[in-house]
């Protein structure tokens, strides 16, 4: 048996509900990290759920408005999130990259969908009824590599377009609702399931207050050197911007991760430790970089990477409204300047001592905004640029990063 299909058998046998929960069980025991047991737990109900019922699953990419689909009772899978985090267990899945290049992806793609491609083309992860693209965080690695495997899987394929440097525009607000309508239709039409106007009224309320517990996060984050490494952190914002089969979950979540940071933390160190705010791509979760950086007393207070959760629109009588401006306004969609606002708005919340700007491999979308940034933080924070792969361990050096982070915190002290 080849190891993709020892995988399949494998997964598809963890979802079995005493095997899956002996694995829960056991899975508790490899950390003493409260909210990790609770997100274990869950990311194994919610691919139970999509296995059960490949009638409802709908391959989706990052940052899609999920919202719409959980109202129509469909189960959104996202490709990135399940791809990377398969494709980054060292060993699991050995050709997961390089499959992407035998199934047609350019090399030219970012490795978050070499990642995704890789891992969905060896027919591991449930199947899908449909399959959605579009250009949902402003490139089109997202419209390519789902419509790849669309074609690949024989399976329907739709795909919004989502205007990029959305000011508030009424024009291309219009388009992106006509846009989101036509992604009603075309999921009604193949799926059979109905859109229900009240239920994403309810789940747009509920998205309001969800979000108010991960702003809570992103204080603490700030505020407290925390032991909850930073994938965990990349895993905070995942959860909110798929909903993991639903924001109940998500809110159970949060709530077991706010009490961690009492007693998951460094308290040694003080006031007097530095601070580092990271822009661009999270890093990979590297736990020897976080200790490496708490023993030169220093931490991460921000991931420019949660902002993919978007925050929700001020309140408008139409549902579907509120949705279309959400995701107009994400981070990545809107012109530069309003990101570098919002960069600069975290930024003056609270203090910090120095910026790391992240590229990863292949990104043009954020990796071209770097120097933009970086030329514009500098004047006031020591700034350092590291070349790296969110995804791709092969392509991270360890001791290149730590030497960039030196290099930082030198800056920092030759300031103070
Ligand atoms: S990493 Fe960059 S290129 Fe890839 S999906 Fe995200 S924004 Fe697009």
């Amino acid at each position: 048996m080849d190891a993709s299909k020892f995988l399949r058998f494998a997964l598809k046998h963890l979802m079995i509900k005493p095997v899956s929960f002996t694995a829960s069980t056991v899975a508790s025991w490899l950390t003493n990290i409260k909210s990790d047991r609770i997100i274990y737990n869950q990311y194994s109900k919610f691919i139970r759920e999509c296995y059960r019922n490949s009638n409802r699953v709908a391959w989706v990419p990052f940052v899609y408005p999920v919202e719409i689909l959980y109202s129509m009772n469909l189960l959104p899978f996202t490709t990135e999130v399940f791809g990377i985090n398969c494709a980054r267990v060292p060993g699991l899945i050995p050709d997961a990259f390089e499959k992407a290049f035998q199934v047609g992806l350019s090399a030219d793609s970012c490795s978050f969908h070499h990642a995704s491609v890789g891992i969905f083309a060896q027919n591991i992860l449930p199947k899908a009824k449909i399959i959605l693209g579009g250009t949902p965080t402003g490139c089109e690695d997202q419209y390519h590599s789902l419509r790849i495997l669309s074609k690949m899987f024989k399976t329907k394929y739709y795909a919004i377009d989502i205007p990029r440097h959305y000011s508030g525009e009424k024009e291309k607000f219009e388009y992106f609702k006509d846009e989101l309508y036509g992604l009603i239709e075309f999921c009604e039409k193949e799926t059979g399931f109905k859109f229900e106007k009240e239920e994403l009224r309810r789940i747009n309320s509920r998205y309001r207050e969800v979000y108010q517990k991960y702003e809570q996060i992103m204080q603490l984050k700030a505020d407290v050197p925390t032991k909850l490494y930073e994938g965990h952190f990349t895993a905070i914002s995942s959860v909110l911007v798929d909903f993991v089969g639903s924001l109940e979950r998500v809110e159970k979540y949060f709530d077991k991760a706010i009490k961690d940071f009492n007693y998951l933390n460094f308290p040694e160190m003080g006031d007097s430790s530095k601070r580092i705010a990271w822009i661009g791509h999270p890093i990979i979760p590297l736990r020897k970089l976080q200790y490496f950086l708490a023993e030169n007393n220093a931490f991460i207070g921000y991931q420019e990477f949660m902002e993919s959760t978007v925050p929700p629109p001020s309140k408008r009588n139409d549902p579907i409204e509120e949705v279309a401006e959400k995701y107009l306004s994400a981070y990545s969609n809107v012109p530069i300047e309003k990101r570098l606002d919002i960069i600069k708005k975290r930024l003056k919340k609270h203090r910090y001592d120095g910026i790391v700007y992240m590229t990863s491999w292949g990104c043009h979308q954020l990796n071209s905004a770097a120097s933009y940034i970086v030329e514009n933080l500098k004047e006031d924070y020591p700034v350092v640029l590291i070349d790296s792969d969110s995804c791709n361990i092969k392509n991270v050096g360890e001791e290149q990063v730590k030497m960039r982070l030196e290099a930082l915190l030198e800056l920092i002290e030759q300031r103070e």
